[in-house]
């Protein structure tokens, strides 16, 4: 087997990417309509020429949204843009994703269950593609009595199925106040939905704090913890897991360059890593191209295999499931 072959043919995972709603139902629509879809690729060349890169790019993540929202009240619809995602991941070569929600969709009736539909449709044709789904909670300091009603919806929906947590806040670049989330993260750790936070992604702010959140074991991005010996320690002593998404990174511009990416300085500094695709439609990737440009960056099969590994290992999914994906990798 060609080097090229083997890596095309490693199982890989994906433990970060957002739903991209409305990128999805236009992808979706588009092909019932017989009509090319948004342009995305032309979206990031006007982006990069008249944003800088940094949080002023980052910041017009989701700016464009190709096809209104009142789509996704449509079940079939809903379903068929779930479908479309995992697919795409399947397609890709991915035997695992978990998929980041915002709360009015996790606390929608039925969700779990057209979920799990979506993911029956493509196991039909990659039956090694298994999906979960994760809630973001946004603005958890903010505002208390909403903070709690949306935490009431996720416990309900833990019990139908949800995985996981995701916290986002503000600020993002400089220390934030994380009593509020420490507070919800325990009510969720409590009934067993895995925790994770976006953190690091634009500096080393919040990655100390996010790593001692009760029951946190993952951090998306992270990957400024490079910088800083006592950041690298805490990760490895606590376990924490990094969702590093290369292309994301290199388009928005938070680190310098992306031969300059940290990701082999977190790797041998012993921090488990896994690769992530983020927003594939608006960046363009799939979680195929990620570990290809983990590759381009000096990471060998061995190394890549490793990523795959670390992202069942702290996949937010039942015993059952792990075991069969670890038992997949190894058979
Ligand atoms: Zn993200």
């Amino acid at each position: 087997m060609s080097a090229p072959d083997a890596f095309a043919s490693l199982p890989k995972a994906d433990l970060h990417v957002h739903q991209e709603a409305t990128r999805y139902l236009d992808l979706v629509l588009a092909e019932r309509e017989c009509r090319d879809p948004y342009d995305w690729s032309a979206w990031r060349r006007r982006l990069a020429a008249e944003v800088p890169p940094g949080k002023e790019r980052l910041q017009r993540i989701g700016s464009v949204q190709p096809v209104g929202i009142e789509h996704d009240e449509d079940d079939e619809l809903f379903v068929a843009r779930f479908a479309a995602l995992m697919r795409d991941h399947a397609a890709a070569g991915a035997c695992y994703v978990e998929i980041r929600c915002g709360g009015e969709v996790v606390t929608r009736e039925g969700f779990m269950s057209m979920f799990r539909e979506a993911e029956r449709r493509v196991r039909a044709d990659f039956p090694r593609l298994r999906a979960e789904a994760l809630a973001i909670v946004i603005g958890a300091g903010q505002d208390r009595e909403r903070a709690d009603a949306f935490a009431d919806g996720c416990v309900r929906a833990a019990g139908e199925g949800l995985a996981g947590i995701d916290f986002l806040y503000a600020p993002y670049d400089t220390e934030a106040d994380w009593a509020p989330m420490y507070r919800l993260a325990e009510r969720f750790a409590g009934v067993g939905l895995g925790i994770t936070a976006h953190a690091g992604e634009v500096s080393t702010a919040n990655i100390a704090a996010a790593a001692r959140m009760p029951g946190l074991t993952r951090i998306g991005h992270g990957v400024h913890a490079a910088a800083d010996p006592e950041l690298l320690g805490l990760l490895v002593e606590r376990g924490v897991t990094l969702e590093c998404a290369l292309t994301c990174n290199e388009f928005f511009g938070v680190l310098p360059d992306l031969e300059e990416h940290p990701l082999l300085r977190l790797v041998e500094a012993g921090v488990a890593v896994t690769l992530a695709t983020d927003n594939p439609v608006q960046l363009g990737t799939t979680i195929e191209r990620e570990y290809a440009a983990a590759a381009g960056l000096g990471l060998g099969a061995r190394e890549l295999a490793g990523f795959t590994r670390n992202a069942i290992r702290a996949a937010f999914t039942s015993d059952g499931r792990r075991a069969a994906m670890l038992a997949e990798l190894d058979g």
